[in-house]
């Protein structure tokens, strides 16, 4: 997606040789048109997929869901972190490892925001090793729901999360790719790559 590789040009910074920071337009600052126009996306990579709920996971996650959601008129729910498992029977939960920070979170959602048979699109901001998105769609698996496809603004096509998902069976559709940084500068993969 052109306008979205631009603004990563423009306004990402690379942190190091795996991390990019988009604090800018979508991890701390947020550009409202911007999530409007990837909502619009993901809603024609999705159409067609009768898809009934939105998850995501807290807090990046949640304005792209949001304008996503408005797209396809359904709800969004968001996982919730927590540092430590306490195993509530209200609550469907997994652990998620986070690559950035280098820590578990125990990842929650209420049952009743999460009831089966519903067809569940998972979106996140970024796919790097597959682990919130994995962690996502157990959640969604112990709701008895279904994963109609995983949704990713940013891509780092140098990680092996797309390959798991890919090899889990699920659509994964990515909005930037980008194959290395190198020298501080951002290379994209092409969408056939
Ligand atoms: P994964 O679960 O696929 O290993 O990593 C994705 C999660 O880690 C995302 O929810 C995102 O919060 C965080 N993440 C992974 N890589 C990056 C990155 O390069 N930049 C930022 N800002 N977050 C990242």
């Amino acid at each position: 997606m052109l306008l979205l590789k631009e603004k990563i040009i423009n306004e990402g910074v690379v942190v190091n040789n795996s991390i990019l920071k988009v604090d800018a337009f979508l991890n701390h600052q947020i550009d409202p048109e911007l999530m409007m126009e990837l909502g619009r996306e993901f809603s024609q990579r999705f159409a067609g997929k009768n898809v009934t709920k939105i998850l995501t996971i807290e807090s990046s996650g949640i304005a792209v869901a949001l304008t996503t959601a408005l797209f396809f008129h359904v709800p969004v729910v968001f996982a919730r972190k927590q540092k430590s498992s306490i195993m509530n029977e209200n609550s469907y939960s997994t652990q998620v490892f986070s690559f950035t920070k280098n820590t578990t979170n125990n990842v929650s959602v209420l049952k009743k925001f999460l009831p089966p048979n519903e067809n569940i699109l998972i979106l996140d901001d970024f796919l790097a090793n597959g682990e919130a998105a994995m962690g996502l769609a157990e959640l969604v698996r112990q709701a008895g729901s279904r994963v109609v496809g995983i949704g990713i603004v940013i891509e780092k096509s140098f990680q092996p999360g797309r390959r798991r998902l890919l090899e889990a069976g699920y659509q994964v559709e990515a909005l930037a790719r980008i194959k290395a940084f190198e020298n501080g500068r951002i290379l994209f993969a092409d969408d056939n790559e």
